[in-house]
């Protein structure tokens, strides 16, 4: 069995990092989509939202699992879930500054590897920071967004100052 993990805070996820983890699962038995929660960030939607906007969008996807992620070592989780892979979408030539660091240290710390996907030219421009920045400033985002998500933007998310989970 090949497992892979694909990282982030998902708040919200996007259309982009629904490509991603579609192609991961391509290439892996099993997925998880760990949603991670950094205690010294701020987020527009709680842990609770962000899983259940995750796991409404990725129902129909087969070998998926989403689940929340502590704010321990990714290399660490990765080891006791028998992870062999971490699979990360690559923007641009700051994200692969930003990863790889990270990527070596994770081999070195467990030995698991870091698999990094281009990003789909047509999602290349997204983040969740950016399409919050536009639908805070009332732009359409439906297009970037799968619906369950556009659903809880309209509605208003929660802006909260996520804890993370025990
Ligand atoms: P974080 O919380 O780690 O800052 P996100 O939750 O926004 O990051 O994204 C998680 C991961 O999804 C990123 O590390 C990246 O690998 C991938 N990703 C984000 N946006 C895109 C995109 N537009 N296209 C492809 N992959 C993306």
């Amino acid at each position: 069995m090949r497992r892979a993990v694909c990282p982030g805070s998902f708040d919200p996820i996007h259309n982009g990092h629904l490509e991603v983890i579609a192609r991961a699962a391509s290439l892996f038995d099993e997925v998880i989509v760990a949603v991670s929660t950094n205690p010294a960030k701020k987020y527009r939607f709680t842990l609770a939202e962000r899983l259940d906007m995750a796991r409404e969008t990725l129902a129909s996807l087969k070998g998926i699992v989403v689940e929340p992620v502590g704010d321990g070592l990714l290399a660490e989780y990765c080891r006791q879930r028998g992870v062999s892979a971490i699979v990360k979408g690559l923007r641009s030539s700051s994200d692969f500054d930003y990863e790889l660091p990270m990527a070596t240290m994770n081999r070195q710390l467990s030995g698991v590897e870091t698999v990094f996907l281009p990003a789909e030219a047509h999602y290349i421009h997204l983040s969740s920071t950016l399409i919050k920045e536009v639908a805070g400033l009332g732009g359409s985002v439906s297009d970037y967004v799968p619906r369950s998500v556009h659903r809880r933007m309209v509605a208003g998310g929660s802006s909260v100052d996520d804890q993370p989970r025990g």
